[in-house]
């Protein structure tokens, strides 16, 4: 009895040394990946917005301060099939290609503002867009400064569309395709057309950023919905008067009792240059009860706090983030974060809120 367990033992010892001999294989690790490249190219890429459908998709809700869960400030907009993006910060780009969002069908960008946060991915869209098939150079529209912005990426990354054409062909890459192409939004009042395409009006709207000047909110209106953006800006009561009613408003918002307290926390800590710029960027932001009344002010159905600063590391520092929020704004809010995807059904009031990964 004792043998019999010994051999069954010893049995079961060499054939688990098999199978582990086995996974050292060069070809079963090709098998096995083999299955994985199946597996991610089977990932269908998600449908943005059906015909006459506007949606949302926040494919950056951070401001400057880094945060792992998400990318630079960005808000893509869509309209039926054309897709455009309000700004392009630092990581935006790779959730897009992660997200498989087809990004040939990016027609236009618009940056609100050129603080590196809003502009930092946008010579990795230049790219993106244009490796997915996109056919015509890119527009990006702007204030007054987009010719130098758009002047300047395209000449970082012209080397590298040298390297790319001549390694996969002028039929496969066309090198005349691949650039920005700057158009100024003039602005004299407190909004200026910006915009009209295939049904879409996308409206330039004048926020209060200073020294940052100027500076752009955006509303787009399509089928019947309507989404305003309110890029970075302080308290502004005329970006809800040009918001007005609109079914969602993307609203930036910092509380700055906490970026007080980071403040504090960096000067004992011995880091007085971030303390110092912590200390000076209250003028300029948003609270989340301020962006709360900004909404109300406006009659928006739909409150989505982005641009979030500080970074919010847990619950708790969310719950103190969105403190008096609901006293302001019972409900119709939400935070946002990186793949939110907001749609909204032409001639509805549907709002249907979900996620992408
Ligand atoms: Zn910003
Ligand atoms: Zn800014």
């Amino acid at each position: 009895m004792k043998r019999a367990a010994l051999i069954v033992g010893a049995l079961i010892v060499v054939c688990a040394a098999a199978g582990w001999l086995a996974t050292l294989s060069p070809a079963v690790d090709d098998w096995a990946y083999a299955k994985i490249a199946t597996q991610m190219v089977q990932r269908h890429p998600p449908v943005l917005a059906k015909p006459g459908e506007l949606s949302v998709l926040l494919c950056g809700t951070n401001a400057p301060l880094p945060d792992v869960h998400r990318a630079g400030a960005c808000t893509l907009i869509a309209a039926g099939d054309d897709l455009y993006v309000v700004d392009a910060g630092t990581g935006s780009a790779r959730n897009l290609v992660m997200w498989r969002v087809p990004l040939a069908h990016v027609k236009g960008v618009f940056l609100t503002h050129f603080h590196s946060d809003h502009i930092g991915d946008l010579g990795e869209l230049r790219l993106q867009t244009w490796v997915a098939g996109r056919r015509a150079p890119l527009k990006v529209y702007g204030p007054p400064g987009i010719e130098d912005v758009v002047a300047g990426f395209n000449r970082a990354y012209s080397h590298d569309a040298d390297y790319r054409t001549a390694h996969h062909s002028e039929a496969f890459l066309p090198r005349e395709d691949v650039d920005l192409v700057p158009v100024v939004v003039p602005m004299s009042g407190a909004t200026a057309p910006a915009l009209s395409a295939n049904g879409l009006t996308v409206t330039a709207i004048k926020v209060d950023h200073g020294p940052v000047k100027p500076a752009y909110g955006y509303r787009f209106d399509y089928a019947g919905r309507s989404v305003a953006i309110s890029g970075d800006t302080s308290y502004y009561e005329p970006f809800a008067r040009a918001a007005l009613g609109s079914d969602v408003m993307v609203h930036e918002a910092q509380s700055n009792k906490m970026v007080a307290i980071l403040e504090h926390a960096l000067r004992a800590g011995g880091y007085p240059r971030p303390a110092k710029i912590m200390h000076d960027i209250p003028t300029y932001h948003t609270t989340p009860v301020e962006a709360a009344r900004i909404a109300n002010l406006a009659q928006a159905k739909l409150l989505v706090f982005s641009h979030i600063n500080p970074p919010l590391p847990n619950w708790i520092a969310e719950r103190a983030f969105l403190e008096g929020v609901s006293d302001t704004r019972p409900d119709g809010w939400v935070l946002g974060r990186d793949g939110m995807l907001i749609r909204l059904p032409g001639q509805s009031t549907a709002i249907e809120q979900t996620t992408i990964d």
